[in-house]
């Protein structure tokens, strides 16, 4: 197998796996959502379609009250019929050309989701490769921010999180975090 599968970060660790994030068991389980919070394809609709009814419905309730989700934030729902207990849905960037604020708008969802799995108490999150499907983020370029910012993040300490998983749809797209978590966790590697 090419390159590390988990490293160890401010106490916490930080892993990658290779799967369906609905099979997968945490406390807290990341949704790359739309800022609509309507469902869709990809990651989204499997989590609707594993996670049952209840989910669309907790939303429904969310968006009569903000509206909608702003590009960078995470809303937080029960995770129905998932092996988890909260699903945080996180709204990452449609990638244009990387200079419309893209890589902030990343990192701001990644942090966001971690705080919120933190104001729940969360010991363990599972997050898929956000904005790097139908939004189009490189994905070399979506793993680096993805494993600095959730890295950085474990590094403060704080958090209740004591085990974060990236879950990787396929081959390609786990090999490209394994050389980036290869990255971060050499004693040189900044962020
Ligand atoms: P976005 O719209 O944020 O780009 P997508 O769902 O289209 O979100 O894709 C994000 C990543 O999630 C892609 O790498 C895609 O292959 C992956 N993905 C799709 N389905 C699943 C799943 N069931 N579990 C984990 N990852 C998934």
């Amino acid at each position: 197998m090419a390159g590390v599968s988990e490293i160890v970060v401010g106490g916490s660790v930080l892993a990658l796996a290779e799967g369906d994030i609905t099979r997968f068991t945490a406390d807290a389980i990341v949704n790359a959502a739309n800022s609509r919070l309507a469902g869709g394809g990809g990651v989204d609709g499997a989590i609707h379609r594993a996670g049952g009814p209840s989910i669309m419905a907790e939303l429904d309730r969310i968006r009569a009250e903000i509206g909608s989700c702003p590009t960078g934030d995470a809303v937080v729902t029960a995770a129905g019929d998932l092996p988890a207990r909260w699903v945080i849905h996180a709204v990452g960037p449609v990638y244009r050309d990387g200079k419309q604020g893209e890589p902030e708008l990343l990192a701001a969802c990644y942090r966001r989701a971690l705080e919120l799995a933190a104001a729940h108490s969360a010991r363990s999150i599972s997050f898929p490769a956000i904005s790097a499907g139908i939004y189009g983020y490189p994905v070399a370029e979506a793993a680096r921010i993805a494993v600095s910012t959730v890295a950085s993040g474990l590094r403060q300490g704080e958090s209740s999180v004591e085990r974060a998983t990236f879950v990787l749809f396929g081959r390609e797209v786990f090999d490209i975090f394994a050389a980036a978590l290869d990255r971060q966790g050499r004693p040189s590697a900044d962020g």
